[in-house]
């Protein structure tokens, strides 16, 4: 972290818990972040001082109603949007088969779109790795999602924000809000 960024961080408060894995104490920092364009974050890190357990999370600090972000990526450039993923956010790619599912250990973090398109093709190649895996259809997977990383295939990222705390940040092109349902899928 170079200093123009340390002079955006505050630590707001720390705290105690309990660790989700080992019983032990957790040690919880917020801190503020203010960032250009996306305004202000919470960064919440964790870390367990028995086990070494460590979580981050990331929200917006204004939060808004359950909402939908839904976002299309069709020129080379839209995929530069910054994606601000708490851990309580669903991802959702329609058209890549993609879908990453909030849970207990999953991370907060910020991101871009391509970021996620990467993590996601890094991912597959590994689970595609294993010996037994259905190689046509890891094939078949694989191209699609190197065409949406070489912007030859338009597609949509869904973030299902259940606390309104997500959001995709691009100052030239602008997500859809649409209200979400709390029982939605
Ligand atoms: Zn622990």
């Amino acid at each position: 972290m170079n200093n123009e960024h340390r002079e955006n961080l505050v630590e707001l408060a720390e705290y105690e818990g309990k660790c989700p894995i080992c019983q032990g104490k957790l040690v919880i920092k917020d801190y503020k972040y203010t960032a250009p364009l996306v305004g202000d974050l919470l960064i919440s890190v964790s870390k367990c001082e028995n086990c070494g357990f460590k979580h981050t999370d990331v929200f917006l600090l204004s939060t808004n109603e359950p909402r939908k972000v839904v976002y299309r990526v069709e020129e080379p450039g839209d995929d530069r949007a910054l994606l601000v993923k708490s851990s309580t956010c669903k991802i959702e790619v329609p058209e890549l088969g993609v879908t990453i599912e909030p849970g207990i250990y999953s991370q907060g973090y910020i991101t871009t779109v391509e970021g996620i398109i990467l993590d996601v093709i890094s991912i597959t190649e590994s689970l595609c790795s294993s010996g037994d895996a259905p190689l046509d259809k890891c094939n078949e997977v694989l191209d699609k999602l190197r065409k949406a990383h070489r912007n030859e295939l338009p597609y949509t990222v869904i973030l299902y924000d259940y606390l309104g705390v997500c959001d995709i940040i691009n100052d030239k092109k602008k997500p859809v809000y649409e209200p979400l349902e709390l029982n939605q899928e």
